[in-house]
């Protein structure tokens, strides 16, 4: 009689482990976050690895990346998954203007272009001063329309011998911010080891950029009213893996992919807590039909869970 009383208890803690999708460290402003009764849903996989995920209000579906698949992949709340761009030019980070265009990072292409309503396929930036970019990685536009990226060296090959990246021509790895309107492009940041995700604050006063190198940290940049950034200062750093993709909701959290899940912390920088996944995050973004789903690239699957709040609108 013992035995299966033992058997039953071990099996209720198993289920309850795999029920545990969270870890609230404030779990009063969590609730804010993520409903209570939540849970995270593989929604597809089998993937090479995921990436950049953004939701097209227009259409109501989600488009994402399959880096070495050279796809960009969309997916409709009916649970399709079918292909929105091939080759992709391995396309990594991807975002919408104000006007709705999809705006993609290319790793192969060594630009950053952006998908006309008419269907062409326009370079926005692909060079800063005569020299090409090394692989824009992840993009995110300002209600002005400006378009800032950052540029690691991730998408180029390592030569095995120098251990050296092949065809880099930039001096580092910087932060850019482009003006589609006068073609001028600035290098906002060069003190970073390599750049990733990048968010501004609901206010737009604030951008947020990875640094997803040795700090594996996220720091905060101000912006003033004539452009200008400044401040650099570290938000947070990540205990498991290092920030990639980050994103922040409507009220100022930051959002961050990490090497067990997405940490969402306060924009005190203090951890509110996490949501964890079965693989390594890459990127995520909030979307769905009312903006609250968040939707996780995690090597080779989608994930998605419900969100009390939204995203910032850019
Ligand atoms: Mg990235």
């Amino acid at each position: 009689m013992k035995t299966p009383g033992k058997i039953f208890v071990v099996t209720l803690l198993t289920s309850l482990a795999f029920a545990a999708d969270f870890e609230a460290t404030q779990p009063a402003e969590f609730a804010h976050c993520i409903p209570a009764d939540a849970k995270v849903t593989k929604i597809a996989g089998g993937f090479g690895f995921t990436e950049g995920p953004t939701w097209i209000k227009d259409g109501g579906h989600l488009v994402f990346s399959d880096i070495p698949r050279d796809e960009i992949r969309k997916w409709t709340a009916a649970g399709a998954v079918t292909t929105f761009r091939a080759p992709s030019r391995n396309t990594n980070g991807n975002t919408t203007d104000p006007e709705g265009r999809l705006i993609s990072c290319e790793h192969s292409g060594r630009r950053v272009a952006r998908l006309e309503k008419d269907g062409t396929l326009r370079t926005l930036v692909d060079s800063f001063e005569g020299r090409k970019l090394n692989s824009p990685n992840d993009v995110v536009v300002k209600s002005d329309g400006t378009v800032w990226f950052t540029d690691p060296e991730y998408g180029l090959k390592t030569d095995p011998a120098t251990k050296k990246k092949v065809g880099k021509e930039q001096p580092g790895n910087f932060v850019y911010r482009h003006d589609p309107r006068t073609g001028s492009t600035t290098a906002i940041a060069r003190d970073f080891d390599q750049p990733n995700g990048l968010a501004f604050s609901p206010d737009e006063r604030k951008l947020y950029v990875a640094d997803s190198g040795k700090p594996r940290h996220i720091r905060v940049l101000e912006i003033a009213a004539d452009g200008t950034v400044s401040g650099g200062a570290v938000l947070c750093t990540l205990d498991k893996g290092a920030p990639d993709g980050i994103r922040v909701d409507a009220t100022g959290r930051v959002w961050t992919s990490s090497g067990d899940g997405v940490q969402i912390f306060g924009a005190d920088g203090k951890l509110i807590g996490r949501i964890l996944l079965p693989e390594a995050a890459a990127n995520l973004c909030f979307g769905g039909a009312d903006g609250r789903t968040l939707f996780m690239t995690a090597r080779t699957s989608l994930y998605a869970v419900p969100t009390v709040v939204t995203g910032a609108s850019r």
